[in-house]
């Protein structure tokens, strides 16, 4: 029975996961991040990737970006170390040293240029390390076998919209088979997929499905997902199973939009009201 394996996700399951800060810890005790992130015209998805990042408790953050990136991550993130790609205007190879890092975000603005699919390639060919897939580069893994044979087993969060979905694992009969078809892709690749929307469910490679009870409406806008690429990556970095991160990220995600609600109400709200409200957001679930 299927149905044996859902779950909602509480707010206590969420306090229960979040690991306090000890006294004698420093920043190394948090894990360095990096996001691949940005391109010409969406170097803004990057800047909101970084600073959910940095707001979701990550030690150290390094951003891979195109050169003419440069500039804007270093006035809008001061937080984060920039590294930049010789390529101008999109992200075509991987920074040096992608060893050292302790989670890999990518996807945020980051376009389906061919050299872009290159860079992808290497970094699944090489990296074992975790990585948190949104956006481009999932709608890029999606349209190659090859690099879908590559996924590194239980090393993977797809972060998809029904959109990229839909891309990524195939088109569905109904919401309810949808369900099924991710569980059935989490096995085949040992992989874990956030499906996001209103009440985000997470799929496990062992079959289970987490439904998420934050959130709101006015979450509906553009740069919310690049958010959320931002506090899971964080969360992977320090240390969280990819199961906790995924839970712990998309609830915290959507607790942060409901006490944005409260401050600006649905309509007005931007993804930039979701990063404001992390901290006040963690602090809840402290
Ligand atoms: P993206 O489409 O990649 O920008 O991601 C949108 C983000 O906003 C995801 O985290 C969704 O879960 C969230 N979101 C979008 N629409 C709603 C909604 N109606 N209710 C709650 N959350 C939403
Ligand atoms: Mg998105």
């Amino acid at each position: 029975e299927a149905s044996a394996n859902y779950y909602c996700i509480t707010s206590d399951d969420v306090k229960q996961l979040l690991k306090p800060r000890a006294k004698f810890s420093h920043k190394g005790s948090y894990g360095h991040a990096l996001l691949m992130c940005g391109g010409y015209g969406k170097m803004g998805a990057a800047v909101l990737a970084a600073r959910a990042c940095l707001r979701s408790g990550v030690g150290l953050l390094t951003m891979h970006v195109p050169t003419s990136g440069y500039s804007i991550l270093q006035t809008a993130v001061p937080e984060a170390m920039t590294l930049t790609d010789k390529h101008k205007l999109f992200i075509s190879e991987l920074p040096e040293d992608t060893e050292k890092y302790t989670a890999i975000g990518m996807g945020p603005g980051m376009g389906k240029e061919k050299v872009t699919k290159t860079a992808i390639g290497q970094l699944l060919a090489t990296s074992t390390h975790p990585m948190v897939i949104d956006a481009d580069a999932i709608n890029i893994i999606a349209s190659s076998d090859r690099l879908k044979a590559q996924l590194p087993k239980n090393k993977v969060i797809f972060t998809p919209h029904p959109k990229e979905f839909e891309r990524l694992v195939g088109k569905s009969k109904n919401h309810y088979d949808r369900l099924e078809d991710m569980r059935e892709f989490c096995r085949e690749y040992s992989c874990y997929i956030a499906l996001k929307g209103a009440n985000t469910a997470i799929g496990t490679p062992e079959g289970k499905v987490y439904f998420n009870t934050t959130g709101n409406a006015g979450m509906a806008t553009g740069g919310t997902g690049d958010v959320l690429t931002g506090v899971i990556s964080a969360l992977v970095a320090q240390g969280y199973a990819l199961e906790e991160a995924c839970i712990l990220g998309v609830f915290v995600h959507g607790l942060a939009g409901d006490l944005a609600l409260q401050k600006v109400g649905a309509i007005g709200m931007v993804a930039s009201d979701l990063v404001d409200h992390l901290p006040q957001a963690f602090m809840m679930l402290a």
